[in-house]
């Protein structure tokens, strides 16, 4: 069989490679750009909360009145273990996706500007043949070999592209966060607010979450850290929180995933190759988001890709600086991130309880971040070697 031929292969319909497909072919319309997604539909199955920040998804698409959004929201509302409730943020926060259509939106766009999408298409390896790769490929036709003169691994928490290639994508069973959620119906929470609850009884290592999807419907779900939790696995934690704190609730969906709570791994290229969104760990490891930093990093590689392709050079060489412009827009704040996360997660529930309570004694009008981290340091003196790590 002749090998198909393309300029880039994308492996992965996530939004880190729909953007990149979307960003590559926009930049030079003239690339032949194939993106393959193993699952047979784009978007689905979903395994995730779907919040995202204004700010972040808006570089994006726009997300005011969009069929692709569940709802808006206008809060976001800390639980500490006891439930005392702290409001973080108010206004325009950010939004709770349905992702189920924002990615094929997403897979659309880039295809309006040229890039080909095949579903139910896996690569199942790779090999290097000249200046580029072999990729071999099982899809609803059989088996097949593509040739492209460059990847992108945008395949996902169980990547295996980047691995592949030789690079090193291990992950220390402290940071993966195992995580399961629910779609339950019939409860009552304020629709317009994101809830995240800390607690170790309630999930040790991490925090549930409820995001809503409509009135009286939400994702409630949560991330343990399998090394803190007391052998239940989420599942178990899970169906103990919404029992409690949802006794009335319906659950009509499940859905179980990893979250690599790391920093981005030490190398992002190699000849010929550009990893992003969390094959790359991109995630940030305190919040566990991950959809925009993949769409950030797409868009990245997209841009260095295509000057690499017009010069005729794709050596990790000359695409370093993907590598370099991530750690500079993010990657570098993820490395500080998890500083603060290895030192927030040996606080026991009293003093998170303490903390809230600090917290909400400063006016909700000078809740600043400088504020709130003065008013916590001078009655929490422990707090300070985080502070330190936070900003050393
Ligand atoms: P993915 O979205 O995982 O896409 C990768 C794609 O590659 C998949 O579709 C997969 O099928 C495909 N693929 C894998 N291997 C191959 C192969 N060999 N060949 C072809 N295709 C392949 N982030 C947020 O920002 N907000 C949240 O509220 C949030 N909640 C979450 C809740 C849970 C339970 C989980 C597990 C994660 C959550 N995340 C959240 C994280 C977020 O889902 C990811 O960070 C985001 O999807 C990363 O995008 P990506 O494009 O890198 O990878």
């Amino acid at each position: 069989m002749i090998p198909r031929a393309c300029d880039v292969l994308i492996v992965g319909g996530g939004p880190g490679g729909l953007v990149a497909a979307r960003e590559i072919s926009r930049a030079n319309p003239s690339l032949d750009v194939l993106l393959i997604e193993r699952d047979r539909a784009i978007g689905a199955p979903v395994r995730c909360g779907e919040g995202v920040a204004t700010a972040g998804i808006s570089e994006f698409l726009d997300p005011r009145g969009a069929s692709w959004v569940s709802r808006h929201i206008t809060k976001m509302i800390i639980w500490a273990p006891d439930g005392t409730e702290v409001l973080a943020a108010e206004g325009d926060v950010g939004y709770v996706l349905d992702r189920s259509r924002f990615e094929p939106e997403l897979a659309a766009e880039a295809g309006r500007e040229g890039a080909e999408i095949c579903v139910g298409t896996e690569a199942t390896g790779l090999r290097r043949a000249g200046d580029g790769w072999e990729v071999s490929v099982r899809g609803l036709g059989g088996e097949q070999t593509i040739r492209a003169r460059l990847v992108i691994a945008a395949d996902g928490v169980e990547g295996m592209v980047a691995r592949w290639a030789g690079l090193d994508t291990r992950v220390p069973a402290r940071e993966m966060e195992s995580c399961a959620q629910y779609l339950v119906a019939g409860i009552d929470f304020d629709p317009d607010a994101l809830y995240l609850h800390y607690g170790n009884e309630v999930a040790p290592g991490g925090y549930a979450w409820v995001f809503p999807k409509g009135i009286g419907v939400a994702n409630v779900g949560l991330g343990i850290l399998a090394l803190k939790a007391d052998g239940r696995p989420a599942r178990q934690y899970l169906d103990a929180y919404i029992d409690r704190y949802f006794p009335t609730g319906v659950k009509t969906g499940y859905t179980v995933g990893g979250v690599i709570v790391h920093t981005t791994i030490k190398r992002t290229v190699a000849d010929g190759l550009l990893v992003c969104g969390d094959a790359a760990h991109m995630v940030n490891p305190v919040s566990g988001a991950g959809i925009v930093n993949a769409m950030k990093a797409g868009r990245l590689a997209a841009h260095v890709a295509a000057d690499a392709l017009a010069k005729g050079d794709t050596s990790a060489a000359r695409m370093q600086r993907y590598h370099d412009e991530w750690m500079a827009l993010l990657g570098d704040d993820h490395v500080r991130f998890h500083r603060l996360k290895e030192v927030f997660v040996k606080f026991d529930d009293d003093f998170l309880n303490a903390l809230a309570q600090t917290i909400n004694k400063v006016p909700r009008e000078q809740r600043s971040l400088r504020r709130v981290l003065t008013s916590a340091l001078v009655h929490h003196p422990t707090l300070f070697p985080a502070v330190a790590k936070y900003f050393l």
